[in-house]
């Protein structure tokens, strides 16, 4: 008999899924980042819905490239790829795994909450705890980091140069 394409679960395609990391921080993973919101099926289909970090972040494409990879290679095929932006991503809904993930490879995890954005605005300038030596003696050095979602910081105890993901 032939293989047809195979009725897998919704648990399944979340196991299968779990394992597909953010290109940019590989200890990630898209569950990690919030960046997968929701796996519904209907009439037998799967329908894998994805918000981007930002508008037009570079990464999206090879997310969903990833995303179609890993359901090819456990044998899933009924499944499409849906992309929501609205409500639209904020670090809010990186997990507390995501976060923890993020200190152990050297960034620095957003600060604080962004439910209120008139109240970051008008904030005094953030202290960005360095993920190296937990001191919060510690500068920015550039605007953008490594990548546009992210900050150059640089802790003024230990001189390590870090990366901060910012506030969305
Ligand atoms: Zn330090």
């Amino acid at each position: 008999m032939i293989d047809a394409p195979r009725l897998a679960s919704i648990d399944e395609v979340l196991l299968v899924l779990n394992e597909v990391c953010d290109p940019e921080i590989p200890s990630l993973t898209i569950a990690d980042l919030g960046i997968l919101r929701e796996i519904y099926e209907r009439d037998g289909n799967f329908a894998v819905v994805i918000t981007p970090t930002y508008s037009g972040c570079p990464a999206m494409q090879t997310i969903e490239d990833d995303i179609g990879s890993a359901l090819a290679n456990a044998g899933i095929g009924n499944y499409r790829i849906e992309t929501r932006l609205a409500p639209a991503w904020t670090t809010d809904w990186l997990s507390e795994s995501g976060r923890n993930k993020l200190l152990e490879v050297g960034i620095a995890p957003p600060a604080e909450a962004t439910s209120d954005k008139r109240k970051i605005r008008s904030a005094r300038p953030l202290i960005i705890p360095c993920p190296q030596c937990k001191s919060s003696n510690t500068e920015r050095i550039s605007e953008f980091g490594s990548t546009a979602c992210k900050a150059l910081y640089r802790c003024v105890d230990c001189r390590e140069p870090f990366d901060y993901f910012k506030c969305i």
